[in-house]
């Protein structure tokens, strides 16, 4: 397990609280775990931070507020005009990441994600622009940047004189990162020359500067990441693409013809962008979850406004029990991916090296949460929520990109089940050593074994694991027993898991899912935990709200993980699969009543 470092960029501003322990509180989970110090309390905002982030969303507030029209106009148009662009540079939006050193803002992934939040309450398009920016165009630089680089690049990027753009994605390689074509060989004076073909790049068409991946294919790694100028020889880029949503961010194709580019355009070390790039999409997933959580507070609003306005049968439609189910859902769903995803921030403001599990688990819970709140506020609006004149059509549309970019639902569910697999199964091996060592070495040998054994003896016996529950208000224990419960379900259902398939796990798609959503449930259900506990504690006015949220949560979870976990064992998998080899073989749905079938 890593330890925590300061991280190579110190924020200057972030929550108050520090890390006591240095594993991955979702990893933990899979040896039958819950960190208590990692989740408990729930880490605040200092005061002086939120001065400075209120005094921020004021000022988008101030700004964006009045230009509903412009944004719908500018989504039809599918653009940011040059001149909205400029006023988003005026407001040093693009320096929102940057230290204050360089000329940004500097403020910590907490503060980043509240101000994505803010942006996202009026146009996603924004938050993309000002997004893509900072979380992955730029973060390469500050993450694995030299100071030279730093130096020349940031005080620009700053004010956004170079907006940043990040290109992974070819046509051939989406989801298999690895497997891109783009190529960059080195010249004998050391300079290397890039060709090849990025595909839906955001901002691409209004970047100066790119974040690029190409094969090097060098003994230190098949990967590199370049730094390359737009006005770079043998660099352009195609037009606009013409999107379902999110359409008047830019998104276009970038194309490199034999680009010659100077030694000191290496980001960070040859042959590690695999590395490079996968830090920075982790590093990035808090401003997606900010912007996720600040579309649904804004569509909780509109939703409530709607409810009490509009009546029906004589009465508001407030009244009836299955609009009143959707509303409460929405806020369950928007209080745990908030909680989780200012818990992820707060992980990596305080230098935590071990947060891409909790980093994809928020990404797709706040993505899918955001989803089905937009779809519920869709339908509590009805007929007006399908006309173009209302924004919930455009916000549906909108979300929908948030599970497929930045690592798809389905490549991060099965991340978050192997990841925490197999620092489990590096245990079991361990242990298989072990025991062999025990007549080699026996005192190391018994050491790692009694490790293992002991969380297995805890796992099993209850006795001497970690009781979160004994520390928290009465309201909340139920809820706490059910996390530890379903910990301790975890860790048998992955050890079984390992035991059963061995390294072959990796293939057993339908096994991985379940995995991975019990660990979704029990991670967001215990940073929801946290937080109400935390709000508790400190007496605040919507405690009682908080402590229902969690209550209602963890009893959805439950029955979630109740399910998921039942499933591993008794399943319909085989039949699900024999009918889906069925229908890729006919191409088509063989059944039609016109001919009696
Ligand atoms: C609007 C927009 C903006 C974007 N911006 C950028 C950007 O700025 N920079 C950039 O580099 N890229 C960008 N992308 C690309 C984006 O990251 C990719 O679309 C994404 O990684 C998925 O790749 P793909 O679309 O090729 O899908 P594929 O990888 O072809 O996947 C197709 C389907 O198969 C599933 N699948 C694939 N492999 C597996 C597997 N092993 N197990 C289970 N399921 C699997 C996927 O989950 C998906 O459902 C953008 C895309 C869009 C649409």
């Amino acid at each position: 397990m890593t330890t925590y470092a300061k991280a190579a960029t110190a924020p200057q501003r972030g929550f108050s609280g520090s890390l006591q322990r240095s594993e991955s509180a979702a990893k933990s989970l899979f040896f039958g775990e819950i960190l208590e110090d990692n989740l408990f309390p729930y880490p605040v905002i200092p005061e002086a931070d939120q001065a400075t982030l209120r005094a921020i969303c004021d000022a988008i507030d101030g700004f964006l507020a009045g230009k509903a029209s412009d944004f719908k106009r500018w989504d039809v148009d599918g653009e940011q005009p040059g001149e909205f662009i400029q006023s988003l540079r005026d407001m040093g939006l693009f320096g929102l990441i940057i230290p204050e050193q360089y000329g940004g803002l500097g403020l910590s992934n907490a503060g980043y994600a509240r101000v994505l939040a803010q942006t996202s309450r009026y146009d996603s398009s924004v938050s993309l622009t000002i997004g893509a920016h900072s979380s992955i165009g730029l973060k390469g630089l500050l993450l694995f940047g030299s100071d030279a680089q730093k130096q020349h690049y940031l005080p620009k990027l700053a004010t956004g004189e170079l907006i940043a753009a990040f290109c992974l994605t070819e046509s051939g390689s989406g989801s298999d990162a690895a497997s891109i074509r783009s190529k960059a060989t080195r010249n004998p004076d050391n300079s290397w020359s890039l060709d090849g073909e990025k595909i839906w790049i955001t901002n691409g068409g209004i970047a100066g500067f790119y974040t690029v991946f190409a094969r090097t294919d060098t003994d230190a790694g098949k990967m590199t990441a370049f730094i390359v100028h737009a006005d770079d020889a043998g660099v352009s880029h195609g037009p606009h693409e013409d999107k379902m949503g999110i359409r008047s961010s830019n998104t276009c194709t970038v194309s490199f013809e034999n680009v010659r580019l100077p030694a000191d355009r290496v980001l960070g070390e040859v042959g590690k962008g695999f590395k490079v790039a996968m830090s920075i999409l982790n590093n990035g997933r808090t401003g997606l979850g900010g912007g996720a959580v600040g579309g649904m507070r804004k569509l909780i609003e509109l939703s409530s406004a709607q409810a009490l306005e509009r009546k029906q049968f004589g009465r508001a439609i407030a009244e009836f029990g299955m609009v009143r189910k959707k509303i409460a859902q929405m806020q369950v769903d928007c209080f745990a991916a908030e909680s989780a995803v200012w818990m992820v921030a707060f992980y990596i403001d305080s230098g935590c090296e071990d947060y891409s599990t909790e980093a994809a688990i928020t990404k797709v819970f706040a993505s899918e949460a955001i989803q089905r709140t937009s779809h519920e506020a869709l339908q509590i609006a009805a007929g007006n929520g399908f006309m173009k004149a209302y924004p919930y059509e455009k916000i549906t549309r909108d979300s929908r990109i948030l599970s497929i970019f930045e690592g798809t639902n389905e490549i991060l569910r099965l991340y978050i089940a192997l990841s925490g697999l197999k620092d489990l199964g590096d245990s079991l091996k361990e242990m298989k050593l072990a025991i062999s060592d025990i007549f080699n070495n026996p005192i190391k040998g018994f050491g790692v074994l009694s490790g293992y054994a002991g969380r297995r003896l805890s796992g099993a016996t209850g006795i001497g694991q970690d009781r979160i529950s004994q520390s928290l208000p009465n309201a909340l224990k139920p809820a706490a027993l059910i996390y530890e419960r379903y910990t301790n379900e975890l860790a048998a259902a992955s050890d079984a898991a390992l035991r059963k398939y061995g390294k072959g796990i990796a293939e057993q798609q339908y096994a991985l899912e379940r995995i991975g959503n019990v660990t979704i449930d029990l991670f967001v259900g215990l940073c929801t935990l946290a937080r109400a506990a935390m709000l508790t504690s400190s007496a605040d006015s919507n405690a009682d709200m908080a402590r229902t949220i969690a209550q209602l949560f963890a009893k959805q979870a439950k029955r979630r993980m109740s399910r998921q976990l039942r499933q591993l064992s008794f399943n319909e998998d085989a039949a699900t699969d024999t009918l889906c080899s069925s229908v890729l073989e006919q191409g088509k749905s063989v059944f039609d009543v016109l001919n009696n079938h």
